[in-house]
């Protein structure tokens, strides 16, 4: 490790919380180059969801690496591109009566992000977007703008307009609804809050402490979006691609995105891929105004047709996402019991938050948890929550083996 610490840049982040060299993986399971194992729980922050080299999604790009197969080619067309809009269109839009067209965006999330800004405000002729406390969004000027954190939005080193907060649903605890708020704020002539081009949402916090937004509240800031004329934005990034245990995070509220951004686990291999989808009428695009160079990646295209067809042609997959996510569930909280009401357990699906109220004790659990072998990581606005994100094909012997490392690690850090 000490050859990185003089080579690389003092920013590298993830390799500081896991001082190891890793080498292979298969699935939820890491090798270090000195022959340790490591169970997986952090899954590329939610880029792995189907677990590390799926032999199965492997297959359709080997196969195509060997066929000469265009890989790069800019934003051109390609029966690699043709493939993947037609399955996506198929197995997921139709399926769940939703129409949309596909945005290939430069490859990272916070990208996509920025396209779906400045579409909004395009659209819209305003500026202003409503997004969130806690909420994150990604690295890049206008994304770190609408994201709350206060140590990455210092290191931007401009400063950042163009967004305003709004409290997330439960901020405020049960004292004001906070979805009335954003309504009143809104409607309010003199409320002295711009009227927003957009207002953009997780339906889970991520980065932000896995903060769960209910149906309820999530259906009532889409409406106000709608009676003030601002599109409706899902940022779908972590928590889309079945996280949830749907293949959208916001399809239990019957939400009707007017952009829904999606990257991380979309190429379902690890390989960068982010796309908007948006919704008919509102491509206000003029060819070429939101550009780059590597758009649709065509070998990410091939692993995330792949990962669609074996993953979402039937309910199967869906189902056994949710039966794990409440096991993972049942046996957070039975742990959190054991220590008189101190910790929360929170989430959806397969993401869920252990919030352990201080830094210290979030930080010393994962920290033995790692020297036991598991690989967890902390979120959280003073990264005071575990954050369980295995992958979504996990094995349950797997799981509860992760599982039990934490248990330990937590209660030696109590101890
Ligand atoms: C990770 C993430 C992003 C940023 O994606 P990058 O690929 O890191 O730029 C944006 N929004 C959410 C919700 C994310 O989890």
């Amino acid at each position: 490790m000490q050859a990185f610490e003089i080579l690389e840049s003092n920013v590298r982040s993830y390799s500081r919380s896991f001082p190891a060299i890793l080498s292979r993986a298969r699935g939820s399971i890491m090798l270090t180059e000195d022959g340790r194992k490591l169970i997986d729980f952090l899954s590329g922050a939610g880029a792995l969801n189907y677990g590390h080299n799926n032999h199965r999604i492997k297959e359709a790009i080997t196969e195509y690496l060997a066929s000469d197969a265009v890989v790069h080619g800019l934003d051109m067309a390609t029966p690699a591109k043709l493939e993947f809009m037609q399955t996506f269109s198929s197995v997921i839009l139709r399926e769940r009566d939703m129409q949309y067209r596909f945005q290939f965006t430069g490859p990272t999330g916070a990208n996509a992000v920025e396209a779906a800004l400045k579409l909004s405000r395009k659209v819209t002729g305003r500026q202003n977007i409503i997004s969130f406390t806690h909420g994150y969004h990604g690295m890049s000027l206008g994304a770190i703008a609408a994201s709350g954190n206060r140590f990455y939005r210092t290191a931007s080193g401009v400063s950042l307009s163009g967004a305003t907060f709004m409290p997330f649903d439960g901020y405020l605890e049960q004292v004001v609804d906070t979805a009335d708020y954003l309504r009143t704020v809104l409607m309010d002539e003199g409320s002295g809050i711009d009227r927003p081009a957009a207002i953009l949402v997780e339906t889970v916090q991520g980065e932000g402490g896995i903060n769960v937004a209910s149906k309820e509240w999530l259906q009532s800031i889409q409406a106000t979006a709608k009676d003030v004329g601002a599109l409706f934005i899902v940022d779908d990034i972590q928590m889309g691609c079945g996280r949830t245990g749907e293949f959208f995070s916001f399809e239990f509220a019957a939400l009707s995105p007017d952009i829904v951004v999606l990257s991380k686990s979309l190429s379902g291999y690890g390989l960068p891929l982010s796309m908007l989808l948006i919704k008919e009428g509102l491509d206000a695009w003029r060819p070429g105004e939101h550009t780059g160079t590597f758009r649709g990646n065509n070998l990410a295209l091939v692993s995330a047709t792949a990962a669609i067809n074996l993953y979402w042609r039937s309910r199967t997959f869906s189902q056994g996402v949710q039966s794990i996510g409440e096991l993972m569930r049942r046996r957070l909280e039975a742990i959190a019991s054991e220590y008189e009401n101190s910790f929360a357990v929170r989430g959806r699906g397969m993401v869920l938050g252990f919030d352990c109220r201080t830094t210290e004790v979030a930080e010393a659990t994962t920290r033995k948890a790692f020297e036991k072998g598991l690989i967890v990581e902390r979120c959280g606005p003073v990264d005071q929550v575990v954050k369980f994100l295995p992958a979504l094909t996990i094995d349950v012997q797997t799981l509860n083996q992760g599982l039990e490392i934490f248990e330990e690690a937590l209660a030696e850090t109590v101890r």
